[in-house]
Formats: C-alpha cells, sequence, structure tokens
C-alpha cells in the first residue's frame, strides 16, 4: 500500500481474472484490502447471475433429467423387472417426518445455521456467505478462521451430498 511502511506479510489476489496473482500487504492493509474485495465486481447482473448458476453446479454443464433427446422419461416404457424404481417410491412413503433432518446432518446443519427441510440452492448461497466471512484471507490469516472454515467445509460437503443423491428429500422442502 503506497506510503505505508509496514511489512507486506499477507497476499490477497489482484482480481477475479487474476486469482494466482497478489498483492502483499501488512496485516492492516490486508484486512482493509479484503473488506473492500468483490468478486463480482464489474459484472453485469446477467454475468453474475451465469456466474452463480455455473457455480451451483461446480462450473459443469447441467440438464434437466429427460431433456436431451426426449421430452421426459415414461415409466411405461422403462423397464424395470426388479421394480427397483417402485421400491425407491415405497421407501420415500415409509419416510416419517420430512421435517426432521437425517441423523447425520443435525450437526452440519447446525454448523451452517440452516432449518430442514431446505435446498441446495439455499445451502450453496449460505455456504459462499460463510465461506467468505471465515476466509482465513478476511481474517489477517487467522488459524480460528482456518478451522472454522474447515468445519464449514465439512458441514457444506455433507449436507450437498445428501441432497444431491436424494433429490426427493430435497423436494420436500
Ligand atoms: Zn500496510
Amino acid at each position: 500500500m503506497p506510503g505505508c511502511s509496514e511489512a507486506g506479510e499477507y497476499r490477497a489476489p489482484k482480481s477475479r481474472t487474476s486469482l494466482n496473482e497478489y498483492h502483499w500487504f501488512c496485516l492492516e492493509h490486508v484486512r482493509a484490502y479484503n473488506a473492500g474485495w468483490d468478486f463480482y465486481k464489474g459484472m453485469s447482473p446477467a454475468e453474475v447471475e451465469a456466474q452463480l448458476r455455473a457455480d451451483t453446479s461446480w462450473q459443469r454443464p447441467t440438464w434437466p433429467i429427460g431433456s436431451l433427446g426426449h421430452t421426459a422419461w415414461s415409466e411405461e416404457e422403462l423397464k424395470d423387472p426388479l421394480n427397483i424404481l417402485g421400491a425407491a417410491r415405497m421407501k420415500n412413503r415409509e419416510r416419517p417426518d420430512p421435517q426432521r433432518p437425517p441423523a447425520e446432518l443435525k450437526a452440519p446443519l447446525e454448523t451452517l445455521g440452516l432449518s430442514w427441510p431446505t435446498t441446495l440452492d439455499v445451502v450453496k448461497s449460505r455456504y459462499k456467505e460463510l465461506a467468505k466471512r471465515h476466509h482465513p484471507d478476511a481474517n489477517g490469516g487467522s488459524r480460528d478462521a482456518e478451522e472454522r472454515l474447515k468445519t464449514i467445509n465439512l458441514a457444506y460437503a455433507a449436507v450437498r451430498t445428501k441432497l444431491s443423491t436424494e433429490p426427493r428429500m430435497a423436494a420436500a422442502g
């Protein structure tokens, strides 16, 4: 930072388009820089929207089931001699209480401050918010922030995996 005589021991990315190039700041100035950092700076609302959507699917293309060459999948045309899909439907019908989170998600949901049921979009947006707030770079390289971020990452992975592998459950919300 011009005029600053402190040692530049903390790095921060120069811009969205050069995330691997860094400015080096003293603690006080890296905090000020991070506080003013806005990844979406200079993007139009449409570009921000596109970025958020791409993030939701980890930058990979997605499409609704059945949209590739077929309007929808028809159960009549589906060969399912072992009635696997029927069994899955039965299992879902027996689910006792959709308002209660699966046992393994209780702690992760608490970490993320989310209630159940929830959706991938909600989880994703809460995660972005928490990851930004607790990122070590936004906390002067704090070890505590690093630990908090690790916990948040694990919680996010657990909830995201559950929602991705059990779409019916996600739809309950
Ligand atoms: Zn400084």
